[in-house]
């Protein structure tokens, strides 16, 4: 996660009526911190007001200028949407988004006023946001289009200068490609993600993404087909030769992701051990 371009304005103007303010809360998993976006000028959204950072909260209110009446979350992950209980308790904002599913990992803390399913709009005098469901790195994750930019505002379902975590079992790889690929389908001018910088180039962007998961695949099936029945643990040295021993951890869950969805293809055949709990896995040739 080392490939986050260099460090960005804690504040910028986007365009008219668009304006980002990044949380302080860089790490390995969050880049430069959580872009939070303002939309409207006289009545405010808040998209992704990022973790419950009293200090944070404190600046989006500073600079909306005018009232806020909506927070938006993308997905309930813990550093995109536990500002938004804050920050409805400080402003009285109406809070939209999807609720936590059950699991780790989890802000169950948000609980939204209005459920948007895909396709549902949040019409305001001065902006339209559009829903769009694209579930993968999280089930309940929203990207929204901003219609009067052509923008899409993605959240961690395309980040910047990075791959996403596809973790099991609330995230799901095929789920994940067909959203990209539905994305990619929009025909967004811009891509406006949680993390790292607004990508210009959509389509290019995402072919690189599907690309280089399904070059991963190939390599997942390949050293399943060439040691029939290993366990995912046993799996990974053989899939993640170029990724550091230190990194195995974090593989082994995209290892799982891929052959789930190898599994929900019907390409691979998963035996479970009762005792274990062992996954072992075969190709169906
Ligand atoms: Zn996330």
């Amino acid at each position: 996660m080392t490939a986050f371009g260099p460090a960005m304005e804690a504040f910028s103007v986007l365009r008219r009526g668009v304006r980002r303010i990044v949380a302080p809360n860089p790490s390995m998993m969050t880049g430069p911190g959580t872009n939070t976006y303002l939309f409207g000028e006289t009545d405010i959204a808040v998209l992704d007001p990022g973790p419950a950072i009293a200090a944070h909260v404190e600046d989006i209110i500073e600079r909306a200028g005018a009232p806020i009446r909506w927070v938006l979350v993308t997905h309930t992950h813990p550093d995109h949407s536990p500002g938004a209980k804050l920050l409805a308790k400080e402003t009285g904002a109406e809070l939209l988004g999807r609720p936590a599913p059950q699991g780790r990992q989890q802000d169950r803390s948000f609980a939204p006023d209005r459920i948007l399913d895909d396709g549902e709009c949040l019409q305001a005098e001065e902006f339209v946001l559009e829903a769009v469901h694209t579930p993968g790195h999280a089930s309940n994750h929203l990207c929204y289009l901003h219609r009067d930019s052509n923008w899409l505002f993605t959240g961690d379902h395309v980040i910047d200068g990075s791959t996403v975590v596809i973790n099991p079992p609330d995230g799901n790889m095929k789920q994940y490609i067909d959203a990209l690929r539905r994305v990619r389908a929009l025909g967004c001018e811009a891509l406006a993600p949680g993390h790292g910088e607004i990508i210009r180039d959509p389509e290019h962007a995402i072919d690189w993404i599907i690309e280089h998961r399904l070059v991963r695949e190939q390599k997942v099936a390949a050293a399943v087909s060439r040691h029939p029945g290993l366990t995912t643990h046993e799996l990974v040295p053989h899939v993640y030769r170029d990724v550091h021993e230190t990194l195995y951890r974090l593989a082994e869950r995209s290892l799982r992701a891929h052959l789930i969805k190898l599994e929900e293809d019907g390409r691979a055949h998963r035996s479970e051990s009762a005792e274990s709990g062992d996954e072992r896995w075969r190709m169906i040739e």
